[in-house]
């Protein structure tokens, strides 16, 4: 097997497209070298060797050792220097690359291959000792770390000490002699710890460090993050092993990242950091702060530190040019790595840039205007669900603002809440209820879960590639970042402001967009749905077969689902309609009510709430489908719980609140969810069904008048599983339809159909068909009684599944399509079977889950609907399902 991939000197053996076996890094770097970028020499073992590695008790297959010899010989040739040579010895860095980018997630050394001789060498050849032991100290630190597991601080204490006795301020003042007596101190220190000294042999550091690599596959965060990005174990990581470029060989020696387009606006303008005399991870480390790429974007951050195209023109320009040239090879917005050496260009990486969701929409619109890739291709590139970034709230201009601090809008949206300055503080309290801004001096990849549970993440270190950043971004959480004029004392536990100190638990507002953080709660304004969101969204109304509409039972989520283009209404949930203060209490009249006569004279109080509110949607809807459901009211849900709720039924009923308490408790269900509700109900107690019939009709006649348009409802029937209860509820529906229409005098056209939200309804859904005119499924039911998993329940033991890979997904979220799926497919063909025209829809919290969306188009199903803030991510995912 071949296992090791070489490239350089414009020649490589991979490709862009072997990103599975070459990980993204590594195939990018080939695609790099045989487009004749300068690229520094290196290789790359494949990802298979990580999964052989996995399966052989963390081995290696024995013909590796010599690929990787050659493989270094080509590399020592194309460098003109040879791996462990005491005169001219190659230097190299190993670092990792999965298939995806799992950024700061696995483990890096540079500079592999000194030790006491060839960093001689390295002082003689370059005539600069002091950046030979500053480089040689910076590997043990980092291989010390990285393989041999040794604790940061050990190092950090050090070098600290030795500072404090020289009375030093800043690293750089350091001499090589300086840096020979730490490098001592070091080895000293790593020998106090581990059994041997520091390894000497290039050999045993190279095999030490691929090793760690692999091994940092497993590493807890890299678990974490590829859980949270749904990355398959499976899939492993790449080494990639690389001739050294250096960017700390002095003033006119830089390294920096840069994204080819702006990635939190998408603004087309090169956007970048970069230090100077400083070496690969300084800049994502935020341990300095950076400087801008270019001098305008130098201007527009008010920067006094000169931008790289003052600094090092010839650089800069050889930079904005490949860059140029990477984006239209790929066709997308790229993220680099670069480094200058003595003021020549080395490109270490590039990739897909990761973007806000609010930039994805204007690199994919500008793209296409452009004609870099079509309409249906930026359609295809926006991530559906990252679309609910768009609609987080902003800060209301038009609030004061008391400004105690700012730094760097490093990720958009606002966000208001408490303190807290640890991950785990973040967490307790996110369990709690309560919404934090997490605080730190600066995240580091341990912080993942922290910053999840946050509404918004400030640091005071850090620039727009930090850790916090990238991440945060990725989340599509606000993020402030380097505000340098903040503190934060974690002995005294406090953060200080503008002279003011604040506590943990105190409140503060982040503003992604300007950098400003905020003393206490500011408020907040919705976002605006124009510009590029809408262009995109016109393209995908293009593309798209599928209907979407809404699950909305008020006229005000009425609104809002159609300001977000929903197409009719899917899901009038009408025992909703009652969880209104003023309104509970009439529909706990009618559910207590112990007789016929009382049940009627609740209804009596119902039935003119029901109208006016159904008039109040027909008449938002203008026209445009809108289903109704008959009541479906888990009792658990509506049952008076607390004794002044009995008493304030018990009174407003006339009865005594023992009589109520009585009747409560013999109405209390053990299974709610399978219990007395949907059409059971109806058929209990056809009167109930006979009032919202009712009052369906009568206000379809008010609004049609009103309007002069027919309004055509469709009443929906819940929790059918047998065709006789579906025909009992519908002969009362059609009987009170032939009324109204009589005693109005007019015609009203409606459709009469029901959910499928049973197994027995799905299997029995061409008998079904014979009376229904729709089929709606409600896959929240669906699945909870096809998996005979309790809807309510089901969290407290669903966490487990997926924890122990039984499960890859909650199904309450995504369809299971095997399972559920079948039902549904099964459904759709015998409900098409006996009825060709049979309308077909979703209306379970699947209408509004992309891959759910996917699946639906594949059934061939009319129409998803899903509440109305998912509305745009449906109408972009249904389009994304046809292409
Ligand atoms: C469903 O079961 O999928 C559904 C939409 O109805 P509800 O959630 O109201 O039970
Ligand atoms: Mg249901």
């Amino acid at each position: 097997t071949k296992w090791v991939y070489v490239f350089g000197d414009g020649r490589a053996e991979g490709r862009a497209g072997d990103k599975n076996l070459l990980g993204g890094k590594g195939a990018n770097l080939a695609e790099m070298c045989s487009l004749g970028l300068p690229v520094p020499p290196g290789f790359t073992i494949t990802t298979e060797l990580c999964a052989h590695y996995y399966a052989n008790g963390r081995s290696y297959p024995d013909e590796l050792k010599a690929q990787v010899e050659a493989a270094l010989q080509e590399v020592g040739r194309i460098a003109g220097r040879r791996f462990g040579d005491p005169e001219q010895p190659l230097l190299v860095s190993v670092r990792s690359g999965a298939r995806a980018s799992m950024p700061g997630m696995m483990d890096t050394v540079l500079n592999l291959g000194l030790n006491d001789s060839t960093v001689e060498a390295v002082a003689a050849e370059t005539g600069d000792a002091r950046f030979a032991y500053d480089s040689y100290r910076r590997f043990i630190q980092m291989y010390s770390n990285v393989v041999l597991g040794l604790d940061h601080d050990l190092f950090e204490e050090i070098l600290e000490e030795e500072k404090e006795r020289l009375g030093y301020e800043v690293d750089t003042e350091f001499s090589a002699e300086d840096w020979q007596n730490v490098i001592a101190l070091y080895k000293r220190g790593i020998e106090a710890e581990l059994d041997g000294p520091f390894p000497q042999d290039p050999n045993e550091q190279l095999w030490g460090a691929i090793g760690a690599v692999f091994a940092s596959w497993m590493n807890p965060r890299a678990i974490t993050y590829r859980k949270l990005h749904d990355i398959p174990e499976s899939w492993g990581t790449a080494v990639n092993v690389q001739a050294m470029v250096f960017g700390n060989r002095g003033e006119d020696s830089a390294t920096g990242v840069a994204f080819t387009r702006n990635p939190s606006t998408g603004e087309k303008a090169l956007y970048g950091e970069f230090l100077v005399n400083a070496q690969g991870e300084d800049v994502v480390a935020g341990i300095r702060t950076p400087q801008n790429i270019t001098e305008m974007a130098r201007l527009e951050a008010g920067s006094d530190k000169p931008s790289l195209e003052k600094l090092m023109p010839e650089a800069f320009a050889a930079f904005i040019d490949i860059a140029g040239k990477l984006e239209k090879h790929y066709r997308d917005m790229q993220d680099l790595e670069f480094t200058i050496e003595r003021g020549k260009l080395w490109m270490l990486q590039t990739r897909s840039g990761k973007r806000t969701a609010k930039a994805a929409l204007k690199v994919a619109v500008d793209m296409a205007n452009e004609g870099l890739i079509t309409q249906e291709e930026a359609v295809v590139r926006i991530d559906a669900a990252s679309l609910d970034q768009l609609l987080h709230p902003t800060i209301d201009p038009k609030a004061p603002r008391d400004v105690i601090g700012i730094g760097l809008p490093a990720s958009p949206g606002a966000a208001t809440g408490e303190i807290v300055f640890s991950s785990e503080a973040a967490e307790e309290a996110r369990s709690e209820g309560r919404k934090v801004i997490l605080v730190r001096v600066e995240t580091s990849p341990e912080d993942i879960h922290g910053m999840h549970a946050a509404e918004g993440i400030l640091t005071t270190r850090g620039g727009m590639t930090s850790h916090a950043a990238v991440v945060a971004r990725g989340m599509g959480k606000p993020c402030v970042s380097g505000a340098g004029s903040l503190r934060v004392d974690h002995k005294a536990g406090t953060l200080i402001a503008m002279g003011q100190s604040f506590k943990a638990g105190d409140i503060i507002t982040i503003d992604g967009a300007s950098g400003q953080v905020l003393k206490g709660a500011v408020p907040m304004l919705q976002p605006e749905l124009s510009g590029d969101f809408s262009t995109i969204m016109s393209w995908a109304d293009k593309t798209r077969r599928m209907k979407v509409r809404a699950n909305a039972e008020t006229p005000s989520d009425a609104r809002t689902a159609r300001s977000f283009g929903a197409e009719g209404i899917g899901l009038c949930r009408t025992e909703h309609m009652f969880f209104d203060d003023g309104r509970i209490l009439a529909m706990r009249e009618m559910i207590l009510a112990d007789t016929e006569a009382d049940r009627r004279t609740a209804l009596s109080k119902l039935l003119p709430m029901q109208r006016s509110d159904f008039v109040k949607i027909f008449e938002v809807m203008a026209g445009l489908p809108v289903t109704i459901r008959l009541l479906d009211p888990p009792l658990h849900e509506f049952l008076p719980k607390t004794e002044e709720e009995i008493a304030e039924v018990a009174s407003a009923m006339g009865v005594s609140a023992d009589k109520l308490r009585q009747r409560t408790e013999a109405l209390h269900e053990f299974n709610p969810m399978l219990g007395h509700r949907g059409c059971r109900l109806a058929v209990s107690y056809p009167e109930i069904a006979e009032m919202q019939a009712r009052a369906i009709f009568e206000a379809a006649a008010e609004a049609a008048a009103k309007s002069g348009a027919p309004v055509v409802p469709e009443v929906m029937v819940p929790l059918v599983g047998m065709l006789t209860e579906l025909n009992f509820v519908k002969a009362r529906i059609d009987t009170v339809a032939k009324e109204v229409m009589s005693e109005r005098g007019i015609e009203i056209d409606y459709l009469v159909g029901t959910m499928i939200e049973l197994p027995r309804a799905a299997l029995r859904a061409d008998e079904i068909a014979g009376s229904a005119e729709f089929f709606s499924f409600g896959t929240n039911d669906l699945t909870q009684t096809t998996f005979g998993i309790s809807r309510d329940d089901a969290a407290s033991f669903l966490e487990a599944y997926r924890a122990r890979g039984i499960i890859e997904q909650d199904p309450f979220v995504s369809l299971d399509v095997d399972g559920v799926g079948e039902l549904v497919r099964i459904a759709s063909e015998k409900g098409r079977k006996v009825r060709a025209d049979i309308k077909l829809g979703i209306c379970g919290e699947h209408g509004g889950d992309p891959a759910s969306i996917r699946f639906c188009e594949t059934v061939g199903l009319d129409y998803v609907s899903c509440s109305p803030f998912r509305v745009p991510i449906a109408r972009l995912a249904a389009a994304q399902a046809a292409i």
